[in-house]
């Protein structure tokens, strides 16, 4: 067929044994232990030819041709109850009625079309909610315009194969007849967590199978023959690959209206569902104002042809009365995805521990980010990590990219770092007392960072900023310091100051708490405005003891320096007789083994470090040059204790990771792996025209939902929040963890596979094509 020539397809170029590859994929996916090597044998190609080439198909960089391969379950069959909806909304006002739409999670897809009735989508409820209530509900918050209930009375064609092979556009590929009658659902608890695992895209790996039983908690026969069942059920429509309808060539998408005599409906159905374009066709209510009631989609490279297409319709049947809506913008079209409703949430493990720890810390939480207040919804409670992922309470599985706020570079419970922890822990917790593993790792640290002679280990990166500022003023003498718009070192008195947008403006404290006069010695200047900072020093010659700066500011976003930024905060600080402070507490053994000094060859007096440096455990630390650390008690006048600073089991986790980090090749690895995945997820947003500016330093990366370059604390703030906020949630709902805010880092670790990126990038896909582009 025309559509699937070379020419139609963006970047992807298919040979003859793709076509093959791909209508043998839509049709009748194998549903055995290897399925790619069944496919191999239907065409006479080896298993692994089959995988690389359904991978390329995969791909983005080729088009993403195949836009999933897995389960398509029946709506109706699962009990869920779902209705299309046409909407009367003002012109200026869809943009507003869309985006609350979408918010609802039982909405998939949502497009303005160019006729009176302006907005359509559909939502599906969940057995036992109220479908009507619902929509009522929805359109109420929308602005309460004029809507109509247009569900589904009758089925005549559902699903769409793109022929990639035969000239013919007939496809009689899976025509359905009959009442919608909503079935009696009997899904219990189980069948509904494999529903909620096989709705998820297989992985393209011999054994696809073998890792949705492994989280099931099964083997891998009774996932097979669980989707046996389902097919026997009515719950599994087809288990098959989906192709990407725009990538094939189909842009133009038409919903034909038909005003049908009720006694000819079925003859006029079964010619529109012959034909290869038409989607889907259905048999909806009229109304005084809405007198169609067949419902053909058509999809085709141009409005012209929809257009010839319905006229073929038309003459076919005699039935002239009709009209053909053009989407004029998608708001949304993603997978509906299955119990994972609001309801389910409400009744989650998480949600009820949740409720509890609000009842006896304050928020429920250990700090304040992690109660998803900058995204909506409440915070995952998890049971455990294991390499790239976590998984929460209820037993689902997510791709971090929080690793804790960045210390696990290796990924979760790393087994080398495990087993020395065990071993550690036998010979006794903790002894206040030396022992030769803080050595061990002080030596490890003094010989991978440039300006650490000397170092102290402290428990956090707070107390290492803190500590670190406080010999800085000792050292020179004086009191002032400057720090940077939007960078965060740490909840330090001092150091809680962002201070407005003016560069000279004297600090004022973030928090409540803080006394002005604390915060009245810290200057602030914008990130990446050398000469604010030389402005502050002529301002306030020989009273500035130390600059603090992440050398890669990773609490606004991820920024990184622009060039000369960092060599002009040497020369300055040198010129003026003050310290120049890098917190490598994110960037040290993360951007690179010796930190971002040893990236950017820029050597600061003093490095504060946490994180990486201590494998998970809480670990900080400061140093610098031998003169300057030797200030510190006990053999100088500046006083810092701790009374687990260093204890073994700390000490054990950070030089196991920096073992493994410092093995040939990691962070090439590390280095590849996240320039993928920034790529990738930049194209992304690009093919679903989102406006992002994406960051990456080393394996630590930002999407900024900005159409603007970010550079610093206050373009950084222009980001559209709410827009992230739903990024988020679409991520998490399809089995990613991002960090809960946009002004924080993501970071990838050595256990993060391609595998892994591409599916991170399949959901981001999903994602953003959900966001109104
Ligand atoms: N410095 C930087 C750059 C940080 O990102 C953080 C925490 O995220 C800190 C200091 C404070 O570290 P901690 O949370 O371990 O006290």
């Amino acid at each position: 067929m025309a559509g699937a020539s070379a020419g139609g397809i963006g970047e992807a170029v298919l040979d003859s044994v793709d076509r093959r590859l791909l209508d043998s994929l839509q049709r009748d996916f194998p549903l055995n232990a290897r399925p790619f090597a069944a496919i191999g044998e239907r065409l006479g190609l080896p298993e692994e030819e089959v995988l690389v080439r359904v991978r390329r198909l995969k791909s983005p960089a080729k088009g993403r041709l195949i836009r999933q391969i897995g389960a398509i379950f029946d709506t109706t069959a699962l009990g869920y109850r779902s209705t299309l909806v046409a909407m009367q909304v003002p012109e200026d006002e869809v943009e507003r009625a869309a985006t609350t739409i979408n918010r609802h999670p039982g909405v998939s897809h949502n497009y303005q079309r160019d006729h009176a009735w302006n907005l359509w989508f559909t939502l599906a409820v969940p057995p036992g909610e109220d479908l009507e209530a619902s929509v009522q509900a929805l359109v109420d918050q929308a602005g309460g315009y004029p809507y109509r209930l247009l569900p589904a009375l009758r089925v005549f064609k559902i699903g769409m194969q793109l022929d990639m092979e035969s000239a013919s556009d007939i496809s009689p590929v899976e025509s359905a007849q009959g009442d919608r009658a909503t079935p009696t659902p009997t899904l219990n608890a189980r069948d509904r967590a494999f529903i909620r695992e096989l709705q998820e895209d297989i992985e393209i790996v011999p054994q696809p199978f073998a890792g949705i039983a492994e989280r099931l908690g099964v083997s891998q026969e009774e996932v097979l023959a669980w989707l046996q069942e389902a097919k026997a059920a009515g719950w599994l429509r087809r288990f098959a690959a989906v192709l990407g309808q725009r990538q094939a060539g189909y842009v133009a998408n038409g919903m034909a209206v038909w005003r049908v005599p009720e006694d000819i409906i079925e003859k006029v159905a079964a010619v529109a569902a012959s034909l290869h374009q038409v989607s889907h066709c259905y048999e909806r209510p009229t109304y005084p104002d809405w007198p169609y009631n067949l419902f053909t989609l058509i999809h085709a490279k141009s409005r012209e042809d929809c257009q010839a297409i319905a006229g073929r319709i038309s003459q076919a049947t005699g039935v002239t009365d009709y009209a053909i809506l053009f989407s004029t913008k998608e708001y949304k079209k993603e997978r509906l995805k299955y119990f994972v409703s609001p309801q389910e949430v409400m009744t989650s493990k998480s949600h009820s521990l949740y409720a509890d720890a609000q009842r006896y810390m304050p928020g429920g939480v250990n700090s304040p980010v992690r109660a998803f207040s900058a995204v909506g919804g409440e915070p995952l409670f998890i049971a455990k990590g294991e390499g790239p992922y976590i998984y929460d309470v209820d037993g689902r599985r997510y791709i971090d990219y929080v690793l804790s706020w960045g210390p696990l570079i290796l990924g979760h419970a790393h087994p080398q770092v495990v087993s020395a922890l065990k071993e550690a822990a036998e010979r006794g917790i903790s002894y206040g007392a030396p022992t030769a593993l803080e050595t061990e790792l002080a030596k490890r640290v003094v010989e991978a960072v440039p300006s650490i002679e000397m170092v102290r280990f402290v428990n956090s990166g707070t107390e290492a900023t803190m500590s670190a500022l406080r010999l800085a003023r000792a050292y020179t003498g004086r009191s002032k310091i400057i720090k940077f718009e939007g960078c965060y070192h740490g909840h330090a008195d001092f150091l809680l100051v962002r201070a407005g947008s003016g560069v000279t403006t004297l600090g004022l404290p973030d928090s409540a708490g803080v006394p002005e006069g604390i915060a009245q010695d810290t200057l602030v200047a914008p990130y990446n405005d050398l000469p604010a900072v030389e402005r502050l020093f002529s301002e306030n010659r020989g009273q500035i003891a130390a600059v603090i700066v992440e050398p890669v500011a990773g609490n606004m976003g991820v920024i990184p320096p622009e060039p000369g930024f960092l060599a002009g905060l040497r020369g300055v600080t040198k010129a003026e007789g003050a310290l120049l402070v890098f917190d490598e507490v994110i960037t040290g053994f993360r951007v690179a083994y010796g930190g971002a000094q040893a990236l950017y060859g820029v050597t600061p007096d003093l490095t504060c470090l946490g994180k990486v440096v201590g494998g998970g455990l809480p670990v900080g630390a400061y140093g610098g040059r031998r003169e300057i650390m030797e200030m510190v008690a006990p053999l100088g006048p500046v006083y810092q204790a701790g009374t687990l600073a260093g204890n073994p089991l700390a000490m054990t986790a950070g030089i196991e990771t920096l073992k493994v980090l410092a093995e040939p090749g990691a962070y090439e690895r590390l280095e590849e792996n996240s320039a993928r995945l920034a790529e990738d997820l930049r194209a992304a947003a690009k093919a679903a025209r989102v406006s992002v500016f994406q960051t990456r330093v080393g394996s630590m990366f930002c999407t900024f939902f900005s159409g603007e370059r970010v550079v610093d604390y206050a373009s950084a703030k222009r980001s559209d929040t709410s827009r992230y906020a739903r990024f988020f949630r679409a991520m998490l709902a399809n089995g990613v963890y991002l960090a809960p805010s946009q002004f924080e880092a993501g970071f990838l670790s050595l256990a993060h596979s391609e595998q892994d990126i591409e599916r991170t990038v399949q959901a981001a896909e999903e994602a953003f094509a959900g966001l109104d582009a």
